[in-house]
C-alpha cells in the first residue's frame, strides 16, 4: 500500500519580469488502488500540478508539500521521482531526436528498476505490451514521438507505463486527440496497468469521454489553482450535464 499525498501546495511561474501563483492551495490524497479523476476548464491549473509532481524546473513550488508514503518528494530530483515510482505522462509529450523508442523505453527501465533489464526478456516483454495496445511492431525503431500522431503518442504513454510500473501514474489529457477506437485501446491499457490494485492513477481531463472507460473512484474538481470540490462518479456526470460555471464562479470569489 502506498499513498501519495499533496498538501496545500502552491506554485507560481515566472511571467514576464514577475511570478504569477498558478496553484492556490492544493489539497489531495490518493492510495494505491484508487483511480482519481481531476476536472477541470481549461487553464485552471491542472497540467501545472501534473508538472510540479514531476519536477518540471519551470514550476516554482513557493509552499506546501508533496509526500509519497512520508518522504519528501519536492526534495527529488526528476530521475529520483521516477525511481521513487511516480510516472507522468504529458499533455504535450516531447521529440527525442535521435533516439529511438526500443532505446528510450530501455533507458527508462534501466533508470527506474536500477539495473539495465535482460535484453531478452526485455524485448519478450516489449512485445507483448505491444501487442496489448495494437502498435505496430516497427514503431520501436522510430525516434521518441518524432511525427508520432496524437493516438501513437498516447499509446507509447500507455506502453511505458505497462512497462515501467510505476506505483503512482499522472495521465494529463490522455483522451485529448483520440478517436473512438484509439481511446478503447488506451483505456484498456490503463486498465490493465490498475487492475493488479497496486497502483493509484491521478487522471487529469477536461472531458468525462474517457471516464466512461476508466472509472474513477473519486472525482475532484479543480478551478482557480485548486480542488475546489470532492465526490464520487455522480460528480462527474453532473459535470458532464451542467458544465464547470457552478465551480468557476464560486472559486472567483
Ligand atoms: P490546464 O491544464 O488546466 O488547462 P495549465 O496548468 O496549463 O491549465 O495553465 C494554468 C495557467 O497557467 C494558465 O493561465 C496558463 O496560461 C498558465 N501557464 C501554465 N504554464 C505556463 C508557462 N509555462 N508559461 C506561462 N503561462 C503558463
Ligand atoms: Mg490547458
Ligand atoms: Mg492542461
Amino acid at each position: 500500500m502506498s499513498t501519495l499525498e499533496i498538501k496545500d501546495l502552491h506554485v507560481s511561474i515566472a511571467v514576464d519580469g514577475g511570478t504569477k501563483e498558478i496553484l492556490t492551495g492544493v489539497d489531495l490524497t490518493i492510495e494505491s488502488g484508487q483511480t482519481h479523476a481531476i476536472m477541470g476548464p481549461n487553464g485552471s491549473g491542472k497540467s501545472t500540478l501534473a508538472y510540479a509532481i514531476a519536477g518540471h524546473p519551470k514550476y516554482d513550488v513557493t509552499s506546501g508539500e508533496i509526500l509519497l508514503d512520508g518522504v519528501d518528494v519536492l526534495s527529488m530530483s526528476v530521475d529520483e521521482r521516477a525511481r521513487a515510482g511516480l510516472f507522468l505522462a504529458m499533455q504535450y509529450p516531447v521529440e527525442v531526436p535521435g533516439v529511438s523508442t526500443a532505446n528510450f523505453l530501455r533507458s527508462a527501465a534501466t533508470a527506474v528498476r536500477g539495473e539495465a533489464p535482460k535484453l531478452r526478456t526485455w524485448v519478450k516483454e516489449v512485445k507483448g505490451a505491444m501487442a496489448d495496445l495494437d502498435i505496430d511492431p516497427a514503431f520501436v525503431d522510430r525516434n521518441v514521438n518524432e511525427g508520432f500522431s496524437g493516438g501513437e503518442k498516447k499509446r507509447q504513454e500507455v506502453l511505458q507505463l505497462s512497462l515501467l510500473k510505476p506505483k503512482f501514474a499522472v495521465l494529463d489529457e490522455t483522451d485529448s486527440g483520440l478517436d473512438v477506437d484509439a481511446l478503447r485501446v488506451v483505456s484498456d491499457g490503463v486498465n490493465r496497468y490498475r487492475a493488479g490494485g497496486e497502483t493509484g492513477v491521478l487522471l487529469i481531463t477536461h472531458y468525462t469521454r474517457i471516464l466512461q472507460h476508466i472509472r474513477p473512484d473519486v472525482v475532484h474538481v479543480f478551478a482557480g489553482g485548486r480542488v475546489v470540490e470532492s465526490g464520487g462518479p455522480e460528480l462527474a456526470d453532473e459535470l458532464e450535464k451542467n458544465g464547470y460555471e457552478r465551480f468557476t464562479k464560486a472559486a472567483a470569489v
